[in-house]
């Protein structure tokens, strides 16, 4: 027999995929950005060899590029190396590890936190640590990905209730009380747990925090909120979504079990979980992806520890960006394009995914970076332009953006205000 000689084809069914996924406009590739030189403000870069505004970064607080952060990470490198080698329960702590979570536990006002390597890792491990086989999960439909991973992984039920609709929620967790009564069952042996994005990661809305908050209270039911969008952004110091509510009139709404990332504001990467000693406790000693997985590079956690300092010291950082949010949003809307976003997400809904595909491809010729968001990362036929702010971007950056996109959008030539 010659090996040499043997055909066969059987990964053909993938080319077959890809082939069918390309035809629907749905194909993406890679953009490969270089930093523009002595430009500090981390809202430009070069593609391709043009400079080009960038308007689909997370790096919220322009904190990935700060000479700080920078040079927190030179030095943590410099004294521990890149890799940790172990995971964190072998030999993968290091001090940078502990500090930064009492870190987060101060600046989050929580009892405790525990690091993962990524805000994914941190939804897909700590969900299957607390809910199993005939627990019930109710998870908002509009959430991340990871969350539905999560979800999945666990192996416990999962009704999906509609977007940030309370009234469904609510309707889900009667029913589910009354299944449980009705069959002797006591909701005790088997728990619920309901999770939601704090703010929204593709449309930019923010959860009905107030009643969520309640209905937990109400059906004894512990809260998850995945903060990856709310934390640096809402609140006037950046402390997200409860912070956001006590400053409206709601003090005290915390979440039982807090999501965060270090790779969105915190301008690194590593995610977390915030909450009581028991809960990270047990989430240390049960989440997967915590256990078989090497723990963070000490550039990284220190990088992110830095930044979170800064946070905390530079307040008009999360003011300038809900500054530029409000701006941005008013110009659009002069243009009669429908934008109210208290986040930093501004989506800008086309629909049809070849459309949007096209739209983008003309505002990056024209000169910015913004994404066209398609299945699956939202639902087929709801694709969009996804703009996110950062706190540098400039009036200047922010009007013109604004005009750009009402000229590709619409062919308007001139200010309808
Ligand atoms: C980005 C994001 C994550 C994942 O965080 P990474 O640190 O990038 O893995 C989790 N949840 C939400 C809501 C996000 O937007």
């Amino acid at each position: 027999m010659n090996y040499q000689e043997m055909k066969s084809d059987a990964l053909g069914f993938v080319s077959s995929h890809l082939a069918e996924w390309r035809s629907k406009g749905l194909d993406r590739s890679h953009l490969s950005l270089e930093p523009v030189s002595h430009d500090k403000t981390g809202c430009h870069v070069i593609c391709n060899g043009q400079k080009k505004l960038l308007l689909s970064s997370n790096n919220y607080l322009c904190l990935a590029n700060d000479p700080r952060v920078v040079q927190a990470a030179r030095d943590a490198i410099g004294k521990y190396g890149v890799g940790t080698g172990g995971s964190r329960l072998t030999s993968g702590t290091l001090p940078v590890h502990i500090n930064l979570e009492k870190q987060i536990s101060s600046f989050f006002r929580c009892e405790s936190s525990l690091l993962f390597s990524s805000g994914y890792m941190a939804n897909a491990g700590v969900i299957p640590a607390i809910c199993g086989h005939g627990d019930t999960i109710f998870s908002d439909s509009l959430n991340h990905a990871s969350i539905i991973d999560g979800c999945r992984l666990s192996k416990a039920n999962v009704v999906v209730y509609r977007h940030n609709d309370m009234e469904d929620l609510e309707q889900c967790l009667l029913k589910w009380r009354s299944e449980f009564t009705s069959v002797g069952n006591t909701i005790g042996q088997h728990h619920g747990l309901i999770v939601s994005d704090a703010v929204f990661s593709m449309d930019g809305d923010i959860v009905n925090l107030p009643i969520i908050y309640k209905l937990a209270k109400h059906y004894n039911t512990p809260l998850m909120l995945d903060e990856a969008h709310s934390f640096g952004v809402l609140g006037p110091s950046g402390r997200g979504i409860s912070e956001h509510f006590s400053n409206n009139g709601y003090p005290d709404l915390k979440a039982d079990i807090t999501i965060g990332t270090l790779s969105k504001t915190f301008g690194s990467d590593g995610g977390f979980v915030c909450g009581t000693h028991d809960l990270v406790s047990w989430v240390k000693n049960s989440a997967r992806s915590h256990i078989f997985s090497t723990a963070s590079g000490a550039g990284n956690v220190a990088g992110a520890a830095m930044a979170m300092q800064i946070l905390a010291s530079e307040q008009w950082r999360v003011a300038k960006l809900a500054q530029n949010i409000s701006f941005f949003c008013s110009e659009l809307v002069k243009y009669g394009i429908q934008a109210n976003s208290q986040s930093a997400i501004i989506p800008i809904i086309i629909g049809d995914e070849q459309k949007t595909v096209n739209i983008a491809q003309e505002l990056f010729e024209s000169g910015m970076i913004v994404s066209a968001i398609r299945y699956p990362s939202v639902a087929r036929g709801k694709a969009r332009l996804r703009i996110t702010l950062s706190c540098n971007h400039t009036k200047t950056d922010l009007d013109w953006a604004a005009w750009q996109i009402a000229n590709t959008l619409y062919g308007y030539h001139q200010k309808i205000s």
